[in-house]
Protein backbone atom coordinates (compact mmCIF):
# COMPACT_ATOMS: atom_id res chain seq x y z
CA UNK A 1 0.00 0.00 0.00
CA UNK A 2 1.42 3.24 -1.20
CA UNK A 3 1.16 5.75 2.19
CA UNK A 4 0.53 9.59 1.65
CA UNK A 5 3.25 11.72 1.19
CA UNK A 6 2.83 15.36 3.01
CA UNK A 7 5.84 16.91 2.15
CA UNK A 8 4.78 20.51 0.43
CA UNK A 9 0.93 19.87 0.63
CA UNK A 10 -1.30 22.83 1.76
CA UNK A 11 -2.91 21.33 5.23
CA UNK A 12 -5.82 22.20 7.19
CA UNK A 13 -5.78 21.21 10.66
CA UNK A 14 -9.21 21.96 12.33
CA UNK A 15 -9.06 21.95 16.05
CA UNK A 16 -5.97 22.81 18.75
CA UNK A 17 -6.34 19.74 21.54
CA UNK A 18 -3.61 17.25 21.76
CA UNK A 19 -4.08 15.71 18.82
CA UNK A 20 -4.06 18.91 16.66
CA UNK A 21 -1.04 19.90 18.13
CA UNK A 22 0.62 16.58 17.30
CA UNK A 23 -0.59 16.42 14.36
CA UNK A 24 0.66 20.45 13.27
CA UNK A 25 4.34 19.29 14.86
CA UNK A 26 4.17 16.36 12.33
CA UNK A 27 3.74 17.81 9.57
CA UNK A 28 5.90 20.76 10.49
CA UNK A 29 8.68 18.06 10.39
CA UNK A 30 6.95 16.20 7.70
CA UNK A 31 7.71 19.79 5.79
CA UNK A 32 4.23 20.52 4.89
CA UNK A 33 2.30 23.73 4.87
CA UNK A 34 0.28 23.76 7.78
CA UNK A 35 -2.85 26.25 8.47
CA UNK A 36 -3.98 25.86 12.13
CA UNK A 37 -8.26 26.88 12.64
CA UNK A 38 -10.00 26.66 15.54
CA UNK A 39 -13.32 28.28 16.94
CA UNK A 40 -11.61 29.64 19.48
CA UNK A 41 -9.12 32.01 20.54
CA UNK A 42 -5.30 30.56 20.66
CA UNK A 43 -3.13 30.42 23.77
CA UNK A 44 -0.63 32.89 22.76
CA UNK A 45 2.21 32.29 25.38
CA UNK A 46 2.16 28.91 24.82
CA UNK A 47 5.45 27.48 23.89
CA UNK A 48 4.34 25.26 21.26
CA UNK A 49 2.46 27.59 19.54
CA UNK A 50 5.24 30.07 19.72
CA UNK A 51 7.62 27.54 18.19
CA UNK A 52 5.04 26.70 15.77
CA UNK A 53 4.50 30.13 14.26
CA UNK A 54 8.37 30.70 14.33
CA UNK A 55 7.90 27.34 11.95
CA UNK A 56 6.08 29.16 9.67
CA UNK A 57 2.66 27.79 10.63
CA UNK A 58 -0.47 30.12 10.26
CA UNK A 59 -2.69 29.92 12.82
CA UNK A 60 -6.23 31.60 12.23
CA UNK A 61 -9.08 32.35 15.08
CA UNK A 62 -12.58 32.62 14.28
CA UNK A 63 -12.71 32.51 10.67
CA UNK A 64 -12.25 28.75 9.67
CA UNK A 65 -15.58 28.64 7.37
CA UNK A 66 -13.60 31.26 5.07
CA UNK A 67 -9.95 29.84 5.10
CA UNK A 68 -11.03 26.49 3.17
CA UNK A 69 -11.02 26.25 -0.27
CA UNK A 70 -10.03 24.34 -3.45
CA UNK A 71 -5.94 25.23 -2.68
CA UNK A 72 -5.90 22.35 0.69
CA UNK A 73 -4.80 19.23 -0.16
CA UNK A 74 -6.01 17.78 2.82
CA UNK A 75 -7.81 18.76 6.27
CA UNK A 76 -7.02 16.94 9.49
CA UNK A 77 -9.67 16.99 11.80
CA UNK A 78 -9.48 16.32 16.03
CA UNK A 79 -11.88 12.70 16.03
CA UNK A 80 -14.59 13.51 18.01
CA UNK A 81 -15.33 16.64 15.69
CA UNK A 82 -18.59 15.59 13.93
CA UNK A 83 -18.76 15.62 9.86
CA UNK A 84 -21.94 17.95 9.89
CA UNK A 85 -19.86 20.84 10.97
CA UNK A 86 -20.04 23.65 8.33
CA UNK A 87 -16.17 23.63 7.72
CA UNK A 88 -15.72 19.76 7.14
CA UNK A 89 -19.11 19.48 5.03
CA UNK A 90 -17.05 22.36 3.21
CA UNK A 91 -14.30 20.05 2.73
CA UNK A 92 -16.09 17.26 1.47
CA UNK A 93 -18.01 19.92 -1.22
CA UNK A 94 -14.27 20.54 -2.62
CA UNK A 95 -13.65 17.34 -2.39
CA UNK A 96 -10.97 17.57 -0.08
CA UNK A 97 -9.73 14.29 1.49
CA UNK A 98 -10.50 14.33 5.95
CA UNK A 99 -8.17 12.80 7.78
CA UNK A 100 -7.26 12.17 11.34
CA UNK A 101 -3.74 12.49 13.08
CA UNK A 102 -3.42 8.48 12.92
CA UNK A 103 -3.19 8.66 9.09
CA UNK A 104 -0.13 11.33 9.37
CA UNK A 105 1.75 9.44 11.80
CA UNK A 106 1.45 5.56 9.94
CA UNK A 107 2.76 7.93 6.48
CA UNK A 108 6.04 7.67 7.51
CA UNK A 109 6.09 4.11 9.54
CA UNK A 110 7.51 0.88 8.22
CA UNK A 111 7.71 -1.16 10.98
CA UNK A 112 5.27 -3.45 12.47
CA UNK A 113 1.88 -2.24 13.58
CA UNK A 114 -0.83 -4.06 15.72
CA UNK A 115 -4.24 -2.20 15.99
CA UNK A 116 -7.32 -2.75 18.12
CA UNK A 117 -10.17 -1.21 17.98
CA UNK A 118 -14.19 -2.36 18.92
CA UNK A 119 -16.98 -0.78 20.41
CA UNK A 120 -15.52 -1.93 24.46
CA UNK A 121 -12.78 -3.58 26.01
CA UNK A 122 -9.91 -1.82 23.58
CA UNK A 123 -7.93 -0.11 26.20
CA UNK A 124 -8.37 -3.26 28.55
CA UNK A 125 -7.41 -5.78 25.61
CA UNK A 126 -4.35 -3.21 24.22
CA UNK A 127 -2.92 -2.85 27.74
CA UNK A 128 -2.62 -6.21 28.31
CA UNK A 129 -0.84 -7.30 24.57
CA UNK A 130 1.45 -4.21 25.41
CA UNK A 131 2.38 -5.53 28.92
CA UNK A 132 2.31 -9.30 27.25
CA UNK A 133 5.19 -7.83 25.01
CA UNK A 134 6.90 -6.37 27.50
CA UNK A 135 7.41 -9.22 29.95
CA UNK A 136 8.81 -10.77 26.97
CA UNK A 137 11.22 -7.86 26.62
CA UNK A 138 9.55 -6.82 23.39
CA UNK A 139 10.23 -3.21 22.17
CA UNK A 140 6.71 -1.89 22.04
CA UNK A 141 5.39 1.54 22.10
CA UNK A 142 1.55 1.86 22.47
CA UNK A 143 -0.56 5.31 21.26
CA UNK A 144 -4.29 6.38 19.64
CA UNK A 145 -7.44 6.45 21.81
CA UNK A 146 -5.52 4.94 24.94
CA UNK A 147 -4.38 8.75 25.69
CA UNK A 148 -1.14 9.68 23.41
CA UNK A 149 -1.96 10.94 19.87
CA UNK A 150 0.13 8.76 17.39
CA UNK A 151 1.92 11.50 15.79
CA UNK A 152 3.72 12.31 19.43
CA UNK A 153 5.32 8.97 19.43
CA UNK A 154 6.40 9.16 15.68
CA UNK A 155 10.05 11.31 16.34
CA UNK A 156 11.14 8.47 18.81
CA UNK A 157 9.87 5.32 17.41
CA UNK A 158 12.32 3.11 16.07
CA UNK A 159 11.37 0.80 12.74
CA UNK A 160 12.22 -2.52 15.01
CA UNK A 161 9.54 -1.18 17.85
CA UNK A 162 5.98 -2.81 17.42
CA UNK A 163 3.61 0.23 17.55
CA UNK A 164 0.42 -1.10 18.94
CA UNK A 165 -2.31 1.33 18.50
CA UNK A 166 -5.58 1.71 20.22
CA UNK A 167 -8.02 3.12 17.47
CA UNK A 168 -11.78 4.40 17.67
CA UNK A 169 -14.05 4.51 15.02
CA UNK A 170 -13.80 7.88 14.80
CA UNK A 171 -9.82 7.84 14.45
CA UNK A 172 -10.52 5.24 11.57
CA UNK A 173 -12.59 7.01 9.79
CA UNK A 174 -10.05 9.68 8.93
CA UNK A 175 -7.27 6.68 8.14
CA UNK A 176 -7.94 5.71 4.70
CA UNK A 177 -4.02 4.00 4.34
CA UNK A 178 -4.06 2.00 7.37
CA UNK A 179 -2.81 -1.66 7.04
CA UNK A 180 -2.32 -3.49 10.42
CA UNK A 181 -0.11 -6.34 10.56
CA UNK A 182 -2.46 -7.80 12.88
CA UNK A 183 -5.70 -5.75 13.22
CA UNK A 184 -8.11 -6.58 16.09
CA UNK A 185 -11.66 -6.11 16.67
CA UNK A 186 -12.77 -7.14 20.19
CA UNK A 187 -16.62 -6.38 19.70
CA UNK A 188 -19.33 -4.48 17.98
CA UNK A 189 -22.39 -3.15 19.78
CA UNK A 190 -24.23 0.00 18.74
CA UNK A 191 -22.30 2.49 20.30
CA UNK A 192 -22.13 6.44 19.36
CA UNK A 193 -24.75 6.05 16.72
CA UNK A 194 -25.35 9.71 17.24
CA UNK A 195 -21.82 10.26 15.55
CA UNK A 196 -22.12 7.09 12.75
CA UNK A 197 -26.03 8.17 11.69
CA UNK A 198 -26.93 4.08 11.86
CA UNK A 199 -24.79 0.95 12.70
CA UNK A 200 -23.93 -0.01 9.06
CA UNK A 201 -21.48 3.53 9.01
CA UNK A 202 -20.24 2.24 12.57
CA UNK A 203 -19.72 -1.12 11.18
CA UNK A 204 -17.90 0.15 7.90
CA UNK A 205 -15.83 3.05 9.78
CA UNK A 206 -14.76 -0.49 12.05
CA UNK A 207 -14.53 -2.39 9.13
CA UNK A 208 -11.52 0.22 7.60
CA UNK A 209 -9.23 -1.44 10.19
CA UNK A 210 -8.86 -4.55 7.74
CA UNK A 211 -9.97 -2.51 4.47
CA UNK A 212 -6.39 -2.80 3.15
CA UNK A 213 -4.92 -5.53 4.57
CA UNK A 214 -3.62 -8.48 2.39
CA UNK A 215 -3.33 -12.18 2.89
CA UNK A 216 -0.40 -11.91 4.81
CA UNK A 217 -1.64 -10.08 7.72
CA UNK A 218 -3.75 -11.01 10.35
CA UNK A 219 -7.26 -9.96 11.28
CA UNK A 220 -8.48 -11.21 15.05
CA UNK A 221 -11.99 -11.73 15.38
CA UNK A 222 -14.73 -12.23 18.22
CA UNK A 223 -16.32 -15.39 17.16
CA UNK A 224 -19.93 -14.83 18.56
CA UNK A 225 -19.82 -11.45 16.87
CA UNK A 226 -22.99 -10.11 15.10
CA UNK A 227 -20.73 -9.47 12.38
CA UNK A 228 -17.96 -11.91 12.04
CA UNK A 229 -19.40 -13.64 8.96
CA UNK A 230 -19.59 -10.43 7.17
CA UNK A 231 -15.64 -9.37 8.12
CA UNK A 232 -14.79 -12.59 7.42
CA UNK A 233 -15.94 -12.85 3.90
CA UNK A 234 -15.00 -9.10 3.07
CA UNK A 235 -11.70 -9.05 4.60
CA UNK A 236 -7.97 -10.62 2.85
CA UNK A 237 -6.58 -11.13 5.98
CA UNK A 238 -6.14 -14.38 7.30
CA UNK A 239 -8.89 -14.20 10.12
CA UNK A 240 -8.48 -15.81 13.76
CA UNK A 241 -11.33 -16.25 15.88
CA UNK A 242 -11.76 -16.22 19.46
CA UNK A 243 -14.16 -17.65 21.58
CA UNK A 244 -14.15 -19.14 24.84
CA UNK A 245 -15.30 -23.12 24.28
CA UNK A 246 -14.09 -23.88 20.04
CA UNK A 247 -11.43 -26.57 20.65
CA UNK A 248 -9.94 -24.67 17.09
CA UNK A 249 -9.17 -21.80 18.65
CA UNK A 250 -5.36 -21.03 19.96
CA UNK A 251 -6.66 -20.16 22.96
CA UNK A 252 -9.92 -21.10 24.81
CA UNK A 253 -10.89 -21.96 27.98
CA UNK A 254 -12.14 -25.35 29.21
CA UNK A 255 -13.89 -26.47 32.58
CA UNK A 256 -11.80 -24.52 35.26
CA UNK A 257 -8.42 -23.88 32.99
CA UNK A 258 -7.14 -21.63 30.11
CA UNK A 259 -5.65 -23.46 27.28
CA UNK A 260 -2.96 -22.70 24.79
CA UNK A 261 -2.14 -24.99 21.79
CA UNK A 262 -4.66 -27.62 23.74
CA UNK A 263 -1.82 -27.30 26.72
CA UNK A 264 -3.39 -25.25 30.19
CA UNK A 265 -1.78 -22.30 30.55
CA UNK A 266 -3.22 -21.59 34.54
CA UNK A 267 -6.45 -22.28 36.08
CA UNK A 268 -8.76 -19.56 35.94
CA UNK A 269 -8.59 -18.78 39.60
CA UNK A 270 -5.24 -17.55 39.27
CA UNK A 271 -6.12 -14.91 36.66
CA UNK A 272 -6.03 -11.46 38.63
CA UNK A 273 -8.89 -9.48 36.27
CA UNK A 274 -12.35 -10.19 37.37
CA UNK A 275 -15.53 -10.48 35.01
CA UNK A 276 -17.05 -12.56 32.30
CA UNK A 277 -16.27 -9.22 29.50
CA UNK A 278 -12.78 -9.18 30.98
CA UNK A 279 -12.49 -12.89 30.37
CA UNK A 280 -13.19 -12.26 26.32
CA UNK A 281 -10.54 -9.58 26.66
CA UNK A 282 -8.03 -11.96 27.96
CA UNK A 283 -8.97 -14.34 25.11
CA UNK A 284 -8.41 -11.60 22.50
CA UNK A 285 -5.10 -10.73 23.78
CA UNK A 286 -3.55 -14.05 24.65
CA UNK A 287 -4.70 -14.72 20.62
CA UNK A 288 -2.77 -11.53 19.20
CA UNK A 289 0.22 -12.35 22.06
CA UNK A 290 0.82 -15.77 20.49
CA UNK A 291 0.70 -14.22 16.96
CA UNK A 292 3.44 -11.98 18.01
CA UNK A 293 5.39 -15.19 19.41
CA UNK A 294 5.14 -14.11 23.09
CA UNK A 295 5.74 -17.12 25.51
CA UNK A 296 3.38 -18.56 27.63
CA UNK A 297 5.83 -17.98 30.52
CA UNK A 298 5.41 -14.21 29.76
CA UNK A 299 1.53 -14.38 29.27
CA UNK A 300 1.15 -16.36 32.25
CA UNK A 301 3.20 -13.82 34.34
CA UNK A 302 1.25 -10.90 33.25
CA UNK A 303 -2.43 -12.66 33.30
CA UNK A 304 -0.93 -13.03 37.33
CA UNK A 305 -0.61 -9.72 37.89
CA UNK A 306 -2.38 -7.25 35.56
CA UNK A 307 -5.47 -6.00 37.96
CA UNK A 308 -7.19 -3.98 35.19
CA UNK A 309 -6.87 -0.45 33.72
CA UNK A 310 -6.90 2.67 36.10
CA UNK A 311 -10.66 3.43 36.87
CA UNK A 312 -12.09 0.40 35.24
CA UNK A 313 -13.09 -2.60 37.26
CA UNK A 314 -9.41 -1.53 38.71
CA UNK A 315 -8.55 -4.13 41.65
CA UNK A 316 -7.43 -1.48 44.55
CA UNK A 317 -6.17 -4.41 46.76
CA UNK A 318 -7.23 -6.62 49.52
CA UNK A 319 -7.47 -4.76 53.12
CA UNK A 320 -9.05 -7.20 56.02
CA UNK A 321 -10.32 -9.81 53.71
CA UNK A 322 -12.53 -6.95 51.59
CA UNK A 323 -11.84 -6.71 47.89
CA UNK A 324 -11.92 -3.05 46.77
CA UNK A 325 -12.46 -2.32 43.05
CA UNK A 326 -12.57 1.35 41.55
CA UNK A 327 -14.99 1.21 38.49
CA UNK A 328 -15.36 4.67 38.33
CA UNK A 329 -15.12 4.47 34.39
CA UNK A 330 -18.39 2.99 34.47
CA UNK A 331 -20.22 6.06 33.50
CA UNK A 332 -23.55 4.17 32.10
CA UNK A 333 -25.87 1.67 32.95
CA UNK A 334 -24.43 -1.16 30.44
CA UNK A 335 -20.75 -0.63 32.33
CA UNK A 336 -22.03 -0.78 36.05
CA UNK A 337 -24.30 -4.06 34.85
CA UNK A 338 -20.73 -5.76 33.72
CA UNK A 339 -19.51 -4.31 36.93
CA UNK A 340 -22.19 -6.37 39.06
CA UNK A 341 -22.21 -9.60 36.73
CA UNK A 342 -18.61 -9.65 37.63
CA UNK A 343 -18.50 -10.70 41.33
CA UNK A 344 -21.19 -13.31 43.76
CA UNK A 345 -19.53 -11.88 47.33
CA UNK A 346 -21.84 -9.81 49.07
CA UNK A 347 -21.12 -6.37 47.19
CA UNK A 348 -21.48 -2.69 49.31
CA UNK A 349 -21.84 -0.73 46.55
CA UNK A 350 -21.10 2.90 45.37
CA UNK A 351 -23.16 4.16 42.79
CA UNK A 352 -24.10 7.96 42.13
CA UNK A 353 -23.16 11.26 39.14
CA UNK A 354 -24.92 13.31 36.72
CA UNK A 355 -28.26 12.37 35.53
CA UNK A 356 -28.74 12.09 31.81
CA UNK A 357 -32.07 10.75 32.61
CA UNK A 358 -31.36 7.19 32.01
CA UNK A 359 -33.84 4.23 33.57
CA UNK A 360 -31.86 3.24 36.76
CA UNK A 361 -34.39 0.32 37.30
CA UNK A 362 -32.77 -1.70 34.45
CA UNK A 363 -30.38 -2.52 37.55
CA UNK A 364 -32.39 -4.22 39.42
CA UNK A 365 -32.03 -7.69 38.70
CA UNK A 366 -28.16 -7.38 38.99
CA UNK A 367 -28.71 -6.41 42.85
CA UNK A 368 -28.96 -9.82 44.42
CA UNK A 369 -25.56 -9.71 45.86
CA UNK A 370 -25.31 -6.30 46.44
CA UNK A 371 -25.81 -6.22 50.55
CA UNK A 372 -25.55 -2.27 50.97
CA UNK A 373 -26.43 0.53 48.39
CA UNK A 374 -24.72 3.78 49.24
CA UNK A 375 -26.00 6.69 47.06
CA UNK A 376 -24.71 10.65 46.19
CA UNK A 377 -24.64 12.96 43.46
CA UNK A 378 -27.49 14.24 41.28
CA UNK A 379 -29.21 10.75 40.84
CA UNK A 380 -28.96 9.89 44.20
CA UNK A 381 -32.58 9.82 44.62
CA UNK A 382 -32.87 7.47 41.75
CA UNK A 383 -30.40 5.42 43.44
CA UNK A 384 -32.16 5.29 46.61
CA UNK A 385 -35.33 4.31 44.64
CA UNK A 386 -33.35 1.49 42.90
CA UNK A 387 -32.53 0.51 46.10
CA UNK A 388 -36.08 0.03 47.64
CA UNK A 389 -36.83 -1.35 44.81
CA UNK A 390 -34.69 -4.46 45.48
CA UNK A 391 -35.66 -4.48 48.95
CA UNK A 392 -31.87 -3.60 49.66
CA UNK A 393 -30.56 -0.72 52.88
CA UNK A 394 -29.38 2.27 51.55
CA UNK A 395 -27.91 4.90 53.01
CA UNK A 396 -27.10 8.30 51.43
CA UNK A 397 -23.98 10.53 51.41
CA UNK A 398 -22.46 13.69 49.71
CA UNK A 399 -19.46 12.65 48.02
CA UNK A 400 -17.68 9.45 47.19
CA UNK A 401 -15.46 10.87 49.83
CA UNK A 402 -18.03 10.75 52.40
CA UNK A 403 -19.01 7.24 50.98
CA UNK A 404 -15.61 5.22 51.98
CA UNK A 405 -15.58 5.66 55.93
CA UNK A 406 -19.19 4.81 55.72
CA UNK A 407 -18.76 1.36 53.21
CA UNK A 408 -15.66 0.36 55.02
CA UNK A 409 -17.80 0.87 58.72
CA UNK A 410 -20.05 -1.35 57.27
CA UNK A 411 -18.03 -3.98 55.12
CA UNK A 412 -17.28 -7.43 56.42
CA UNK A 413 -14.68 -10.14 55.81
CA UNK A 414 -15.29 -11.78 52.26
CA UNK A 415 -17.59 -8.28 51.19
CA UNK A 416 -17.02 -6.50 48.09
CA UNK A 417 -16.53 -2.42 48.08
CA UNK A 418 -17.59 -1.13 44.34
CA UNK A 419 -17.72 1.81 43.04
CA UNK A 420 -19.24 1.94 39.76
CA UNK A 421 -21.26 4.67 39.65
CA UNK A 422 -23.73 4.37 36.64
CA UNK A 423 -23.19 7.79 35.50
CA UNK A 424 -20.75 10.87 34.29
CA UNK A 425 -18.91 12.41 36.93
CA UNK A 426 -19.11 16.05 36.03
CA UNK A 427 -21.98 16.66 38.19
CA UNK A 428 -19.63 16.57 41.13
CA UNK A 429 -16.09 16.30 39.12
CA UNK A 430 -14.36 17.34 37.04
CA UNK A 431 -13.91 14.10 35.33
CA UNK A 432 -14.12 10.03 35.93
CA UNK A 433 -10.60 9.96 36.50
CA UNK A 434 -10.56 12.40 39.36
CA UNK A 435 -13.78 10.64 40.85
CA UNK A 436 -11.88 7.09 40.79
CA UNK A 437 -8.55 9.11 42.50
CA UNK A 438 -10.60 10.43 45.41
CA UNK A 439 -11.80 6.57 46.01
CA UNK A 440 -8.26 4.80 46.50
CA UNK A 441 -7.34 8.14 47.98
CA UNK A 442 -9.71 8.43 50.32
CA UNK A 443 -9.66 4.24 51.03
CA UNK A 444 -6.61 4.27 51.97
CA UNK A 445 -6.14 7.00 54.34
CA UNK A 446 -9.41 5.65 55.93
CA UNK A 447 -7.27 2.18 56.02
CA UNK A 448 -3.97 3.57 57.18
CA UNK A 449 -2.40 1.80 54.15
P1 LIG B 1 -12.87 0.89 25.80
O1 LIG B 1 -11.43 1.30 25.72
O2 LIG B 1 -13.32 0.19 24.54
O3 LIG B 1 -13.78 1.97 26.28
P2 LIG B 1 -12.25 -0.39 28.33
O4 LIG B 1 -11.28 -1.52 28.30
O5 LIG B 1 -11.77 0.93 28.76
O6 LIG B 1 -12.95 -0.29 26.91
O7 LIG B 1 -13.49 -0.81 29.25
C1 LIG B 1 -14.52 0.14 29.52
C2 LIG B 1 -15.75 -0.54 30.08
O8 LIG B 1 -16.36 -1.34 29.06
C3 LIG B 1 -15.46 -1.51 31.22
O9 LIG B 1 -15.49 -0.89 32.48
C4 LIG B 1 -16.57 -2.53 31.08
O10 LIG B 1 -17.72 -2.05 31.71
C5 LIG B 1 -16.86 -2.57 29.59
N1 LIG B 1 -16.18 -3.67 28.86
C6 LIG B 1 -14.84 -3.89 28.78
N2 LIG B 1 -14.57 -4.98 28.04
C7 LIG B 1 -15.75 -5.45 27.61
C8 LIG B 1 -16.15 -6.56 26.78
N3 LIG B 1 -15.25 -7.37 26.23
N4 LIG B 1 -17.46 -6.72 26.55
C9 LIG B 1 -18.40 -5.90 27.10
N5 LIG B 1 -18.09 -4.85 27.89
C10 LIG B 1 -16.80 -4.63 28.15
Amino acid sequence: MESKEFKNKKIMVFGWARSGKAATQRLVELRATVVVVNNSTFNKADEVYQKLVNDGVIFIENDSDNVLDSTFDYVIKNPGIKYETPIIQKAISLDIPILTEVEIALSSFEGKVVAVTGSNGKTTTTSLIRDMLLADNQSVVTAGNIGTPVCEVMTSLKETDILLLELSSFQLMGTPDIQPDIALITNIFSNHLDYHGNRENYVNAKFQITKNQTSNQILVLNAEGKDTAKFESDTHAKVIKFSSGNRENIVRISGDSLIIDNEPLMPLTEIKLVGPHNLQNILAAVTVAKQLQVSNLSIKKVLKEFGGVKHRLEYVGTYNQIKYYNDSKATDIEATQTALESFQQPTIWLAGGLDRGDDLMRLLPDLLHVKLVIAFGETQQKVVELARAASKPVITVTSVKEAVPVANKCAESGDVVLLSPAAASWDQYENFEIRGEEFVKELKQTLGV
